[in-house]
């Protein structure tokens, strides 16, 4: 059986490897057609760092992007925070990747054009994008002020802008985006260390928001200290709810405590710390990307409790159905936020100092701090110095 068996895999194996390369040229091809089209059809010369396949190896890169419309705003990027979401995409972690890729969707700038009929800016304003540059303005979604969820929503990168050109994101000297999906910007919140909140910022708010856990004196989980779940404590405190950090890494208890003034860290693989935590917490922000099961989390939770997650494992999560039923437990979801919420958690943010944790890098380090990334070894967020550090090409 076992040398069936690997007879099998070696088939296998050597048929993906036929595909891959099938694939890997016709994806060359078309990638050289995209980004002719994409230099042709538009005006505005743009360069930024692109990962041109699977490796994710990102290296400088020439691109273009549209003349601002009317209601369009141009921007000099200064800042670009380095998201897990960059580092899955640049790598096709999630599939669907199209190369080359121009990630970055914590992108924040300075105004620099603005077309005839933009009513939110003005020249010289300081301005965020998160992660979303589009939508079809009609679902259901749109017009209830939840374009993240709709079904056409256009992606700040890796997406297919209105005119069918690819959309690059702020790993790039400039952007052009419709106001609409462009945040005001406090002049009282920095740019290097403000720039996380949009994504890790608003994806841990709306989370905590729309599931009711900001309420004081509530008790809430927060599983994961990195990008997300590091702000999702700044958030969690501010609303005045106890916090409780659930790690499977000791080491950072004292980061949580000391730093974040988390409440209490709860060690996640010392079953007898969990036990003694079991039906202690209302709500849960389960921010791991890694792949894990949910039942030891439920647990946690008291009767009506609710474990929101927030990470995005490449892989289906362990639901055991016990611990869902014995207190009438709810598991959900949620993706970042919509544009007006997003310029809800900006204020609030600039309103109670709240910013994330950064190490701000140089472009040329981008791809060191990916394979850093990618080993947690960040606190808590890098954010890419761009008006300093990208060299013209
Ligand atoms: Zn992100
Ligand atoms: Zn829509």
């Amino acid at each position: 059986m076992d040398f069936i068996q690997r007879l099998i895999d070696i088939v296998k194996c050597f048929w993906r490897r036929i595909l891959r390369s099938i694939m890997g040229s016709r994806g060359n091809h078309s990638n050289k057609s995209r980004e002719l089209a994409a230099r042709n059809e538009h005006p505005v010369e743009a360069f930024g760092w692109a990962a041109s396949g699977e490796t994710g190896l990102l290296s400088p890169f020439k691109f273009s992007r549209r003349a601002p419309g009317e209601k369009d705003v141009m921007f000099k990027v200064f800042y670009c925070g380095v998201c897990h979401c960059d580092l899955h995409s640049i790598k096709n972690d999630w599939t669907g990747t199209k190369y080359p890729i121009v990630p970055g969707h914590e992108i924040v700038g300075i105004v620099t054009k603005v077309g005839s009929k933009v009513e939110k800016f003005k020249v010289g304003d300081q301005v965020g994008v998160g992660c979303m540059v589009g939508s079809c303005h009609s679902c259901d979604n749109c017009t209830n002020d939840l374009e993240n969820y709709c079904p056409k929503v256009i992606l700040t990168y890796n997406s297919t802008y209105y005119d069918e050109t690819p959309t690059y994101g702020g790993y790039s000297n400039i952007m052009v985006v419709d106001e609409k999906f462009a945040i005001r910007w406090p002049e009282n919140l920095p740019l290097d260390s403000g720039a996380p909140l949009l994504c890790a910022g608003i994806t841990t708010y709306s989370a905590l928001k729309y599931f009711g856990l900001d309420k004081p004196g509530m008790h809430v989980g927060v599983v994961g200290l990195g990008g997300l779940g590091h702000v999702a404590v700044k958030f969690a405190k501010a609303f005045g709810v106890k916090v409780t950090v659930i790690s499977t890494t000791p080491g950072k208890k004292n980061d949580a405590i000391e730093s974040l003034r988390a409440d209490a860290f709860l060690f996640s693989r010392d079953k007898e710390q969990m036990r003694a935590a079991m039906q202690t917490l209302d709500g849960i922000i389960d921010t791991s990307a890694g792949v894990h099961s949910l039942g030891p989390l439920i647990g946690l939770l008291k009767s009506h409790g609710v474990l929101v997650v927030v990470g995005l494992p490449n892989k289906p999560l362990e639901l055991p159905v016990l611990p869902l039923i014995s207190g009438r437990k709810v598991v959900a979801g949620t993706a970042i936020g919509s544009v007006k919420e997003t310029q809800e958690m900006i204020d609030f943010a600039a309103t109670n100092n709240i910013t994330a944790d950064v190490e701000v890098v140089s472009m040329e380090y981008v791809n060191a701090a990916m394979k850093r990334l990618a080993k947690g070894d960040v606190k808590f967020r890098f954010v890419i110095d761009v008006a300093n550090t990208l060299k013209a090409l």
